[in-house]
């Protein structure tokens, strides 16, 4: 079994961000604490657990003896297995040397740095909290305190970032030899501050800059000896991300905390986005907070063929056909074997895959199954 725990505190809120998160709300964190451990004792979770990922906000602003109290209360509850995978999401300017040998000391063994690109300008524009040498910093501390298995956020398609820039960029990060790279494309999200800036002129990038940037970080991580095992994420061998691994093969996952999803079964839960509301109802109980969706086994596959997708493990072309004839469809497989010959897909023992330029219009080519 797996398991998200979302931790919706950040120092500031960057201006692209939609994630569910608070700013200047640190002093409801210790409560927030106490009803996530409430919600996960009277939930029905069982373990052990293979994967734990604590998700954010800024997981790393937990200290580290409410990171100890979730994890006990995870470990009494469900049980670890022997090689449990522990993530954290953490922000380089959030951390040091003590508190990351704490976390590691109480299970962490996966850390996960938002570096997002190396000119403090750029960083500045996106309002982070920190520039290159906290994450230089963040990272040899990581790497003293014990951690052997470290991922690096990157993005691309920065607004005032040039070409020359992100290469930059990707490059500064690749010094650093972290074990996972996932690189995003920055998206502006409705109701950000982003949004409001690119309504009142804020020039990106353009879509071939975009793509340019994907398809040269690709090129340059291969080579470096990085797999792609997703879209947007690279690692050296062996050193995928579990959890996320786990959730795009369609494994059931139990998702805690304000806004937190998870799906079990045939039910998706969900937790809504009120931080007072969650923690005021929190002691009633696991159910008094949950929003519940049934699942029909036509959605459960679609999202089953929209998550391996995007993965180095493919579809079953039998599932894709499946699914498309479940739906009263026939026709993807002429523009499937269009997408082939165009170098988009490989269908190869049965599987159908994207290749490293298909990732880029991975949307494009799942909208054609859709009937
Ligand atoms: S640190 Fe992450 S969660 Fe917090 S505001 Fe920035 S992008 Fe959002």
């Amino acid at each position: 079994m797996n398991a998200y725990l979302h931790i919706p505190f950040c120092t500031s809120i960057c201006s692209y961000c939609d994630f569910t998160s608070f700013a200047g709300q640190e002093t409801k964190m210790s409560r927030y604490v106490d009803a996530l451990c409430a919600e996960i004792q009277s939930s029905n979770l069982e373990g052990p657990l293979q994967t734990v990922y604590f998700g954010g906000g800024t997981p790393s602003l937990l200290l580290p003896e409410k990171l100890e109290l979730i994890l006990k209360t995870l470990h009494k509850k469900a049980g670890f297995a022997a090689d449990i995978e522990i993530s954290m999401e953490a922000n380089p300017e959030t951390v040091d040397l003590t508190r990351l040998q704490s976390y590691r000391d109480f299970g962490v063994n996966r850390l996960s740095f938002g570096a997002q690109a190396f000119q403090t300008e750029i960083l500045k524009k996106l309002g982070r909290g920190h520039d290159w040498a906290r994450v230089e910093k963040a990272f040899a501390d990581a790497r003293q305190a014990g951690f052997t298995n470290i991922n690096l956020d990157l993005m691309f398609g920065l607004a005032g970032q040039s070409f020359d820039q992100f290469q930059e960029s990707v490059r500064k990060v690749c010094e650093l030899r972290p074990e996972h790279i996932s690189m995003y494309a920055l998206q502006v999200e409705e109701g950000t501050p982003l949004a409001r800036q690119v309504d009142e002129g804020l020039e990106l990038p353009s879509e071939d800059q975009v793509a340019d940037e994907y398809a040269w970080a690709q090129t340059y991580l291969l080579a470096l000896g990085y797999e792609q095992y997703e879209v947007s994420n690279f690692s050296n061998p062996g050193k995928a991300c579990r959890h996320n691994w786990n959730i795009w093969r369609g494994e059931d996952y139990w998702g805690f905390g304000l806004s937190a999803v998870g799906t079990v079964g045939n039910v998706r839960h969900g937790h809504g986005e009120d931080l007072m509301a969650y923690i005021e109802k929190a002691p009633q109980g696991y159910e008094s907070l949950l929003e519940k969706e049934v699942l029909t086994e036509p959605i459960r596959a679609w999202e089953r063929i929209m998550l391996q997708f995007r993965t180095q493990e493919g579809v079953l072309e039998r599932d894709v056909e499946a699914y498309v004839r479940s739906q009263g469809g026939s026709s993807y497989k002429e523009r499937f074997n269009r997408f082939e010959k165009e170098g988009f897909i490989s269908l190869i023992d049965g599987r159908y895959r994207a290749t490293s330029k298909g990732y880029f219009v991975l949307n494009g080519i799942l909208e054609t199954l859709m009937v």
